[in-house]
């Protein structure tokens, strides 16, 4: 068996480099001589970074250099009754997060969701987009290509979907900078998150255009994807899943459940996540959507650099008078870019799968995509849920007496 020791010396030495450890020993051993060449130079006691639970190996499509596993806690909130087009019935949804407050706060929304007899939910959209970008002569030889590609799409579904037995080339929108191409390509990449897959097909159909246009490809995502950036064209557009999530929530819930009203609700809303969010130039018109997108993220296995897109979230908050003069509650939450998965990525990690497990979305659904959009259902009433709680919490004023009650 290789010595641990013995390998952390090499590196040491230069005999060996860092990422070759694999090479010379399985991976748990490579992770643990890796581990004690840090603790050796750091100073740093690396045993809980050690302490995994799983064979290293399994990790080996996820992580390069590993030394072990960052152990974030995890909890779960619900049940909550989702109405969605692909999720039904209860779900409990894990939550992986550091921020202490949150899963109660979420958990608080969820049982005002669940007083009022469960949350709608729909994805409306559905296309993961990869960008690349081609240079070309001037405006003459863009025209040229654009003309090109709306006349073959069809040559260019077959390129792109030769590489994919999932992946449905849905579109391709061609947007022109001076002597820069950009082919915004779109795909429904089913159960995946897709980003592979829809770079992997992308990179086919680029060899088409080069060979049938004066177009010569300079990078395969021009930036205009959006991958991982704050971009408008994300929250305009769209990129993964777009989802809605609403509920109406009886007046009475309101007072009973979150201790103030439907209309300072709505006006804590319209204040703060529409006319502040637009004073302050944001993307995201919301509370804190990304706080259940990144904790939900962590915990299922998606990517979690992602979490920019999945911010891109409008939440609206109205009054709806009743017939008897009472005040009801109107409360939706729009996420325009919500890219997950089932399939793939970090979702074949061991606890990641469980936590999909929990929510009955481990795998491929049936039909393909149903699960991915199933799990973008759950997430958009999680975050419907965050909105709630906290707007509540901000128009009741009890928001920072919460944060002491629970010492954080
Ligand atoms: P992936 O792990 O590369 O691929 C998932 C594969 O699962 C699909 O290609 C598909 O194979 C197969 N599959 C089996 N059942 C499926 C089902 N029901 N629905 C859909 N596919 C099914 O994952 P990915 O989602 O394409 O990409 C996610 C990974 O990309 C993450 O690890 C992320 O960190 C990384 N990423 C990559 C880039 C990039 O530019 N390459 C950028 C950002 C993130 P077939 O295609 O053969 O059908």
């Amino acid at each position: 068996m290789t010595d641990p020791e013995e390998l952390a010396a090499r590196v040491r030495d230069g005999d060996v480099r860092i990422h070759e450890l694999e090479d010379h020993a399985d991976y748990d051993t490579a992770a643990e001589a890796r581990r004690l060449l840090v603790e050796r130079e750091t100073g740093a006691d690396l045993e809980t970074v050690g302490d995994y639970s799983f064979p290293a190996e399994q990790a080996e499509p996820n992580i390069e250099n590993m030394i072990g596993a960052a152990q974030v806690p995890m909890g779960v909130v619900g049940p909550v009754p989702v109405d969605g087009g692909a999720a039904t019935g209860d779900h409990y949804l894990p939550l992986a997060t550091t921020e202490g407050a949150l899963l109660a706060s979420v958990n608080r929304g969820l049982a005002v969701i669940r007083a009022a007899g469960g949350a709608d939910a729909r994805v409306t959209k559905n296309g993961m987009t990869r960008a690349p970008v081609f240079r070309v002569d001037g405006v003459a030889e863009a025209a040229e290509t654009v003309e090109w590609v709306e006349d073959n799409l069809e040559t260019l579904r077959e390129a792109a979907e030769s590489t994919t037995s999932h992946g449905e080339l849905l579109d391709v929108e061609p947007y022109v900078v001076g002597d820069s191409v950009y082919l915004r390509f779109a795909y429904d990449t089913k159960d995946a998150m897709g980003m592979n897959m829809a770079t992997i097909a992308t990179g086919e159909a680029c060899e088409v255009v080069e060979a049938e246009t004066p177009a010569s490809l300079v990078a395969l995502s021009g930036n205009l994807c959006s991958d991982k950036k704050p971009a408008a064209i994300n929250a305009v557009e769209g990129r993964g899943r777009s989802v809605t999530a609403d509920v109406v929530i009886p007046g009475e819930l309101v007072e009973e459940r979150l201790h103030t009203t439907a209309d300072a609700i709505a006006e804590a809303n319209t204040r703060k996540n529409l006319i502040g969010s637009a004073k302050a130039g944001s993307l995201g018109f919301n509370a804190h959507a990304a706080n259940v997108v990144g904790a939900a993220f962590l915990a299922t296995g998606q990517d979690e650099a992602q979490v920019v897109e999945g911010a891109n979230t409008i939440t609206t908050m109205d009054t709806r008078e009743r017939e008897d003069g009472t005040t009801d509650l109107y409360a939706s939450v729009s996420l325009a870019s919500l890219e997950v998965g089932t399939v793939g990525g970090g979702t074949k990690l061991p606890t990641q799968a469980e936590a999909l497990e929990i929510l009955g979305l481990r795998g491929g659904g049936d039909p393909p995509g149903s699960n991915a959009d199933a799990l973008a259902e759950i997430i958009a009433v999680g975050a419907l849920a965050g909105e709630l709680s906290l707007l509540g919490a901000l128009s009741s004023r009890h928001l920072a007496s919460a944060h002491e009650d629970l010492g954080r």
